[in-house]
């Protein structure tokens, strides 16, 4: 995006922009795409399906988020929506859904879950959007995990015995929490026996799966975040 850039408008942007608020060429609106900062355009061109809007003047800068990742083994699908439009508000830098042995759901809306992602960032008038993966399996993530960001596993086994994210280093981290029926056996092994994760409590009680993950990233951020 820069001075004098098109922006083209569609889809429920469009249809919000045209037919709910009525907007006419000359009026101006906000745009962002994820890594430009945020500009006020001034619509071009309006129709039925669509239109465009010329960038004028950046309004916001591009805002780097925090440098933490979420990844947590999804629930029911309200739930699951609700932790990824949570993760987004509290600038999560990546969201990754994994399949763990007590996951119930084997296939997921990958589009629908970066849309609510979306959602959450303009909600907030946030210019970052953090990227949702695919499922994926847990074992398969743990595999190629890449060593230099550590994992912070939250698991409620934990509590009274563990360190809590007070204590943790300096990251970068990402945040792992389970789903309803928390980790496996052979899942807490190979967690425990692995160099770069740091199994934390999140406090005496147990929490909901969606609480649990919100509750991480807001701990983290207390603690460790910039
Ligand atoms: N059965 C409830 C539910 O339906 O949501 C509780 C689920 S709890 C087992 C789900 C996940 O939340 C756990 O796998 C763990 O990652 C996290 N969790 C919950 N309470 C926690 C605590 N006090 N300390 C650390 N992690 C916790």
């Amino acid at each position: 995006m820069g001075p004098g850039q098109p922006v083209a408008l569609s889809g429920d942007h469009a249809h919000y922009l045209f037919n709910v608020m009525r907007l006419q060429a000359g009026a101006f609106v906000s745009v962002f795409n994820g890594s430009d900062g945020e500009w006020q355009a001034e619509i071009a061109e309006t129709g039925k399906r669509g239109g465009v809007a010329i960038c004028r003047d950046q309004s916001a800068p591009q805002q780097n988020p925090p440098d933490v990742w979420l990844m947590f083994a999804p629930i029911k699908k309200a739930r699951t929506d609700f932790i990824v439009e949570k993760a987004a508000e509290m600038g999560a830098a990546r969201i990754l859904p994994v399949q763990t042995q007590f996951t119930n759901s084997e296939r997921l809306r990958q589009d629908r879950l970066q849309a609510h992602a979306l959602e959450a960032a303009e909600q907030c008038g946030g210019t970052f959007v953090p990227p949702v993966d695919d499922l994926q399996p847990l074992s398969r993530v743990l595999d190629s995990w890449d060593h230099a960001r550590r994992i912070l596993w939250a698991d409620e086994s934990l509590v009274g015995a563990a360190s809590t994210l007070a204590a943790a280093a300096p990251g970068p981290w990402a945040i792992l929490t389970g789903p309803e029926g928390g980790f496996s056996p052979a899942e807490r092994e190979r967690l425990r026996a692995l160099p770069f994760v740091t199994p934390v409590s999140l406090g005496p009680r147990i929490l909901r799966a969606d609480t649990a993950a919100v509750a991480a990233l807001t701990l983290w951020q207390a603690h460790l975040g910039d």
